[in-house]
């Protein structure tokens, strides 16, 4: 049975140069980066290479880069990080749309239990927040908007320019989860009025547990731990250099062959799309289809579920998924398409197909093939 993996916004596996960059890494520097003697420095250089590498790919300053754990810690950091270190006492409110990832909407939740006023933004049909919404809801108590770069679940592009012109003016801050945007569209944060930007290695084929924060010149942060000295103090513990090496490198690799990579992942979602839609009856696209990511389709197959949907495609060798990687296998509806407005029935009938370069033609054909084989028995059960 042939092994298809159709959910790259879960993860994206190593390509072959960033595998060999980690081993290449684990042997050259074992060393501790903060330690003075040779070894130590070798890591060291390892990592200031990184760090500049990835600042230039994402248009930041390298002291703007501060490596985590992944997305879910960058997130946190950047909201609890922002909030502790807040002066302005009247300042408590953060603005966020309910679509957005969980790292940010239970950090959230967090922080409402402590005195933050959280606005939720209304959404339409396709996930679309409305900018005009925004500049009425920001005010004098507003500290922060956090809303997301590209969504998970949908692919969906949010406004971010116009969204963050309106933060800057109105002297809020914007943090911006860029989590599945980082290797699937260009990010130049020099140019983008963004004041924190969350990103995850695992997400561009970098390894897993590996990510960063950048933290615009100026904006104060305090650190979610104490301990050590690294990362400015903002982030105790050693780094893991060998995986901010590969994450480094699987930057530039997104980076290098962008366009053609795109112009290719569109041409094998499109030839998903139309071959989804032309063998079936009673699919729609869900989210903002003019606005995306070019990996990512996520489909509503009327009277099935999606649950058994999924197993049946597992059963035939293809990895989809329900949504959120970490809801995956649990049976509650997509809190985003709740969000938007879709009957619980119809949530549960929706799965995310997230593709990446290192899919082919052939695997599309087959997924339609496995699909409408699955999608027929389902509606005759
Ligand atoms: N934000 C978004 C949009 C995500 O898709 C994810 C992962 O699924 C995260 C945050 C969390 O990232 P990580 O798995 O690196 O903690």
């Amino acid at each position: 049975m042939p092994k298809i993996y159709f959910d790259h916004n879960a993860t994206a596996p190593f390509t072959p140069t960033v595998k060999a960059s980690l081993q290449e890494a684990e042997e050259a520097c074992f060393g501790n980066p903060s330690s003075v003697h040779w070894a130590g420095r070798e890591a060291k250089r390892f990592l200031n290479a990184s760090r500049e590498k990835i600042a230039a790919l994402l248009g930041a300053e390298e002291r703007e880069i501060l490596f985590t754990s992944g997305g879910t810690e960058s997130i946190n950091t950047a909201l609890v990080g922002l909030w502790e270190s807040r002066t302005q006492a009247s300042k408590i409110e953060i603005i966020t749309s309910p679509i957005e990832h969980h790292a940010t909407l239970k950090t959230l939740e967090y922080l409402a239990e402590r005195g933050t006023q959280v606005t939720y933004l209304s959404v339409d049909r396709k996930g679309r927040i409305d900018p005009e919404e925004l500049k009425e809801r920001i005010g004098p108590l507003t500290l922060l908007v956090s809303l997301l770069y590209a969504h998970n679940e949908l692919g969906n592009l949010s406004p971010v320019e116009e969204v963050g012109r309106l933060c800057r003016e109105n002297g809020v801050l914007f943090h911006c989860d860029g989590v599945q945007a980082v290797g699937k569209a260009r990010i130049d944060l020099k140019a983008l009025p963004i004041d924190l930007f969350s990103f995850s290695a695992h997400k561009f084929h970098g390894p897993k547990g590996v990510g960063g924060l950048y933290v615009r010149e100026g904006v104060s942060l305090a650190p979610l731990h104490r301990g050590g000295m690294q990362e400015r103090s903002l982030r105790g513990g050693t780094e893991n250099v060998p995986a901010i090496h590969a994450a480094s490198v699987a930057l530039e690799e997104a980076m290098r062959d962008f366009e053609a990579d795109q112009r290719k992942i569109a041409f094998l979602r499109e030839r998903l799309e139309k071959g989804l839609l032309s063998r079936n009856d009673n699919l729609l696209l869900n989210g903002d289809l003019e606005n995306r990511l070019a990996n990512t389709t996520n489909v509503l197959v009327r009277g099935v579920d999606g649950e058994s949907l999924l197993i049946n495609l597992d059963l035939e060798g293809v990895a989809a998924s329900a949504g959120a990687a970490c809801e995956s296998g649990s049976i509650d509806p997509s809190h985003v398409l709740l969000a938007m407005g879709f009957s619980p029935e119809e949530a549960k009938a929706s799965i995310r197909f997230s593709l990446s370069k290192l899919n082919t033609e052939g695997e599309v054909d087959e997924v339609v093939e496995s699909f409408t084989k699955v999608v027929k028995r389902l509606r005759k059960i």
